[in-house]
């Protein structure tokens, strides 16, 4: 029987399957090794969430901004100061746009327009922060790339010059989304961030509004009213002409807070989201509510599952579900079409857009 299957011929058949048999198996294993090592590079060591296959130059790009919601009612405020307001945000754009227009990432645009609005006093962020219960200014700030579903956050940081810029190095260096309080400030100092004197951020008019706020606190287990007053956090979001989007939010946070306490503006998916599937959001307003309602996430996530224009989907967020819960506060918001979407449901939201088709606009009610 083993010599009659021991033929030559059949040995010889035997052997020749068997090298074909093992070239073939050798060729799918070092398919299978390739394939693998092109995994690891493009996902293991990147660290990405989502990987979107946006780099194609378009030539398209739209900016959008804010500098808080909130706010007296039209005709409130004197001209010379909106005039001022308005003349900043156009500063801001413009230093956003020229990012933009010469190719440049929604990540640069969105973090240098952020970095102006902290350096500002007019807005509540970096100089000019309102204040916490004890005077102090605390700061929380956030950014996330749509490209790459990475995204950093700094909270309760008290002498970073800029803590947005902060956020981006906790999204680029660390394997953090958010670092806290003494942390953050250590971390920005150790990243060559410029600190400041926690003196830096309190101006006369932030001291004044903070001294009426202790005189009468409102009582804690009262909703915080972002309706009443202005607050001024600012964001940025941004599509590039790689199709790349971005979005930043920085802010002091609410006047008279509780020393810690924690908005939604650091809070990736409640004051900031990006994703290159469906869009860049910024929000403002009372945190709690933007936390406990996922606001700038759910906008994505009405856009991404159930195909609603930004628009549609930011209105509904803004004008219904929120509004609805008597909180005060907006949006801004751009899609990987550079559709974007600015709500608001209080007096005023101070804002405004670029696009690469040469539409610009600035505006407050
Ligand atoms: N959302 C900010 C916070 O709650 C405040 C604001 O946007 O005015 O910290």
């Amino acid at each position: 029987m083993t010599s009659q299957l021991m033929t030559p011929k059949r040995a010889r058949s035997f052997s020749s399957f068997y090298s074909s048999f093992s070239r073939h198996h050798l060729a799918v294993l070092l398919c299978m090794m390739l394939s693998l090592s092109v995994h690891y590079l493009l996902f293991a060591q990147s660290e990405t969430v989502s990987m979107v296959p946006a780099d194609v130059n378009s030539g398209k790009w739209t900016l959008v901004i804010h500098g808080g919601a909130g706010g007296p009612a039209r005709g409130v405020m004197s001209e010379i100061a909106e005039k001022e307001y308005l003349d900043n945000l156009s500063e801001a754009l413009k230093l956003g746009s020229a990012i933009l227009v010469n190719g440049g990432t929604s990540l640069d645009a969105v973090e240098t327009v952020v970095n102006f609005l902290e350096d500002c006093p007019l807005f509540n962020a970096g100089k000019g922060a309102v204040l916490n219960e004890n005077g102090k200014a605390e700061l929380d700030a956030s950014i996330m790339d749509g490209r790459t579903g990475m995204a950093g956050a700094v909270a309760g940081a008290t002498s970073i010059k800029n803590p947005v810029s902060a956020a981006r190095l906790v999204m680029e260096k660390t394997n953090h989304v958010m670092l806290s309080g003494k942390g953050a400030d250590d971390f920005a100092k150790k990243m060559g961030l410029k600190l400041v004197d926690p003196t830096y951020f309190i101006t006369p008019l932030r001291l004044e509004a903070w001294k009426k706020w202790k005189a009468s606190p409102p009582a804690r287990n009262k909703p915080f009213r972002a309706d009443k007053e202005k607050h001024g956090t600012v964001g940025a979001v941004a599509l590039d002409q790689k199709g790349n989007l971005a979005a930043a939010t920085s802010t002091g946070g609410m006047m008279g807070k509780m020393a810690g306490r924690i908005g939604d503006s650091p809070v990736i998916g409640a004051g900031t989201y990006a994703n290159n599937n469906t869009c860049a959001v910024s929000a403002t307003g009372q945190g709690e509510y933007f936390i406990r309602n996922v606001v700038a996430y759910d906008l994505s996530a009405l856009m991404e599952y159930r195909g609603m224009p930004i628009e549609e989907a930011a209105r509904l967020i803004i004008m219904e579900k929120i509004a609805n819960q008597k909180a005060a506060g907006g949006l801004i918001a751009v899609d990987k079409d550079g559709n974007i979407a600015m709500p608001f449901n209080t007096n005023a939201m101070f804002r405004g857009f670029s696009k690469s088709t040469g539409e610009n606009e600035v505006a407050i009610y």
